[in-house]
């Protein structure tokens, strides 16, 4: 059986020939290359004669230097998860609130939707670097998806944390738009929840 590798997300498929998609993905048959047992990649002949061209080294910028620290301490994945915590609980100290009329957990839930706002622009900058670096900006639906996702994340969060600002009395249970409050909360977290697992199918998808 012959060993195929996804180039975009590293996914092994093994049989005669690479599948027409990634399952993992969704890259094309295209971004698969042959790869031996211990997972090299098999050159081709024809590459092999052909002089490989003098590659100019550029030095290194700080752009670049702080991509590859990206990469190497895996910041998104570290950053990710502080907001990740916080985000559902937020979620349901906004329905307590609506629904049970607790005041407490309607000051709490601004407050912690307030912190997962200031840490996306680490979460979104680090998946930037993550997805063009690691994954070389592939536009898969995969990505297309996951990125969607995060937009969609920071914008119910910018209008949840600015309505509150506007109308302190938003989130209550006597308040006339609370269910429409509630209802972008729970967008929010299904937003959240997209996002993670793309993020877990990419990470772990290839290990069956
Ligand atoms: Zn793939």
């Amino acid at each position: 059986m012959r060993r195929w590798k996804c180039k975009v997300c590293g996914y092994i498929h093994e049989a005669d020939e690479a599948p027409e998609k990634c399952p993992v993905c969704n890259a094309d048959k295209i971004h698969f290359v042959e790869v031996d047992d211990k997972g090299d990649e098999i050159a081709l002949i024809s590459e092999i004669v052909v002089e490989a061209p003098v590659q100019v080294v550029k030095p290194k910028t700080f752009r670049d230097r702080l991509a590859a620290l990206v990469l190497k301490l895996h910041l998104h994945p570290i950053s990710v998860h502080f907001p990740n915590g916080v985000l559902p609980v937020a979620v349901i100290f906004v329905a307590l609130a609506i629904l049970l009329g607790l005041t407490t957990f309607k000051e709490a839930a601004f407050y912690n939707m307030v912190f997962v706002l200031l840490t996306m622009p680490l979460v979104m900058g680090t998946g930037y670097v993550e997805w063009q670096k690691r994954y070389k900006g592939a536009k898969t639906a995969l990505f297309m998806t996951k990125i969607f996702c995060s937009l969609a994340v920071l914008i119910c969060l910018l209008i949840l944390v600015v309505w509150r600002l506007v109308d302190p009395t938003v989130a209550d249970a006597g308040s006339v738009n609370r269910m429409i409050y509630l209802g972008i909360s729970l967008a929010m977290l299904a937003a959240a929840g997209i996002a993670g697992h793309l993020g877990g199918k990419l990470v772990f998808g290839s290990r069956g």
